[in-house]
């Protein structure tokens, strides 16, 4: 074999993957199910067709390979997976690796682990669409610690960089693990996109402000502690002419998201960890409502147009200063799940290692994260919340927030993820809460028993029979 890695499945992320590893010097040899977008991919790959080895059949592939053998398996996550995995069995032995770097969900990622496969597995993540894969995407990765040593020269080479150099590339934990902290950071994506949103909606429809205006503030916020992927392509997307019709583009894009379930995935999980995560949860409710156009539509007409104008009550500051604590809200609740998972599943996550690989490449990537990771070093167990910096910030950003959320509320302007932010850190620097009613009820109904805050042992209200005996 010529080369030292393979790569299987040249869609949109696996042809971009195959060029960024041949330009980093790796000879990789490809296969695809269709023939013919091999040999496309080959011919349009320029100077670099020179390191890429294209082959038709998958004992091609193998053989063009060198022992040890890595192949990357680039191809939809669900059964299309197992199905290679299958095909390859036949042809690879226990030394050889193969390299799962699709959008698995990770308990298919843990069982193809314990499977007992005969060559190695891992499963990665990587984040960062079609232009992160060929020039530098983040990089998830799970399974053992050998199999990361392994990879580790080629996927740091390709990773992206953050502004001191470091690759975006590291290990996560075992078995799922990689695949795991994608979902978490792509629930995270989810509910920074919402948060954005949010704040667009209060702009359009409580301060009545223009697309472009909104553009430019969005710049603006990205000039700041907000500067981020999502916000600057959020003013991007604010600010772009509509090539058919004039006028501002967003103006004319359907209000109905779609999505592929990663943020659904994190939410399931989340309550399955029995780890709080209201934004992101709020942030896939939006996107669903959001597709229910027709009832919407159905609804304005029954109710009445709810957005009024919130001339004078709000500015873009306090809007910014929202979704700097919105963020941060999210994010101690994402690092708070991980935790949490790190537990159920004996996996030992390293909180600065994530919060550091998602500095560059990846969608989130943001400025804050940088704050994060530090924040994290200090003690990764902390509640983000609770980190001196972060306490700092929020002091600073909550009264925003508020006022944010209760303009919204008065005027009927929906802020789902921003609103459960709130409500979340109020119960969260709440000591004494309101669970002891609660706990009452629970009582009554189903003898479920109390603890008392006097430490007496009468864990019975009046109400069961025989409980004041
Ligand atoms: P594409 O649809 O562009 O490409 C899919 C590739 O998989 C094609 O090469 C296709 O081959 C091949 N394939 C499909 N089914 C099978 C099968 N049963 N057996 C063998 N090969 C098969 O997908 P993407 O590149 O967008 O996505 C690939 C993976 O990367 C997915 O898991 C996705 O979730 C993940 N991902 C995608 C991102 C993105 O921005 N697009 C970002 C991050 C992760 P053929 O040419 O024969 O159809």
């Amino acid at each position: 074999g010529q080369a030292n890695i393979g790569l299987i499945g040249l869609g949109t992320m696996g042809a971009a993957l195959a060029l960024n590893i041949a330009e980093k010097g790796f000879p990789i040899a490809v296969w695809n199910r269709t023939t013919s977008v091999t040999q496309a991919f080959h011919a349009g790959a320029g100077a670099l067709a020179a390191r890429i080895v294209p082959t038709e059949t998958l004992a091609a592939l193998v053989s063009a390979i060198a022992a040890p053998r890595t192949i990357i398996l680039m191809v939809p996550a669900g059964p299309a997976v197992d199905q290679q995995l299958e095909a390859l069995a036949p042809y690879l032995g226990p030394d050889d690796l193969v390299v799962d770097a699709g959008n698995a969900n990770f308990h298919d990622t843990n069982r193809r682990t314990a499977a007992g496969l005969p060559f190695r597995f891992v499963g990665i993540g990587v984040s960062g669409g079609e232009e992160g894969a060929r020039h530098g995407p983040a990089i998830m990765v799970g399974g053992a610690a050998e199999d990361w040593q392994r990879l580790s020269p080629v996927l740091q080479a390709i990773a992206a960089r953050t502004e001191d150099g470091t690759p975006c590339a590291d290990w996560m934990g075992p078995a799922g693990a990689g695949h795991f902290v994608k979902a978490v950071h792509n629930g995270i994506e989810y509910a920074d996109m919402q948060m954005i949103a949010e704040t667009y909606g209060v702009m359009r429809d409580g301060m009545g402000l223009a697309s472009e205006a909104i553009g430019q503030i969005f710049a603006r916020w990205n000039e700041g502690t907000l500067r981020s992927y999502l916000v600057e392509i959020s003013a991007a997307v604010a600010l772009a002419r509509d090539p058919v019709a004039g006028g501002p583009l967003l103006d004319m894009i359907v209000d109905a998201a779609g999505q592929k379930g990663t943020g659904r995935w994190t939410a399931i999980e989340a309550q399955n960890l029995a780890a709080p995560i209201p934004v992101i949860e709020a942030a896939v409710m939006a996107r669903n409502v959001s597709a229910r156009r027709a009832e919407r539509a159905i609804g304005e007409a029954l109710f009445g147009a709810a957005p009024q104008r919130l001339d004078g009550v709000l500015t873009a500051d306090d809007l910014e200063q929202a979704l700097i604590a919105g963020k941060i809200l999210c994010y101690a609740q994402g690092f708070a799940m991980m935790t949490a998972a790190g537990a159920e599943f004996g996996w030992a996550l390293d909180m600065p290692a994530i919060a550091r690989v998602w500095r560059a490449g990846c969608i989130i990537r943001s400025a804050m994260l940088n704050d994060m990771a530090n924040a994290l070093s200090e003690d990764p167990a902390r509640n983000l919340i609770l980190a001196p910096f972060f306490a700092d910030h929020l002091r600073h950003c909550l009264p925003a927030l508020r006022r944010v959320v209760a303009a919204g509320a008065q005027n009927g302007l929906a802020l789902p993820a921003l609103a459960s932010g709130l409500a979340w850190f109020d119960m969260m620097r709440t000591a004494r809460g309101t669970a002891n009613m609660i706990q009452g009820q629970r009582d009554y109904f189903g003898l479920h028993g109390f603890q008392r805050l006097d430490g007496i042992d009468r864990p019975h209200g009046p109400w069961a029979a025989g409980a004041s005996a």
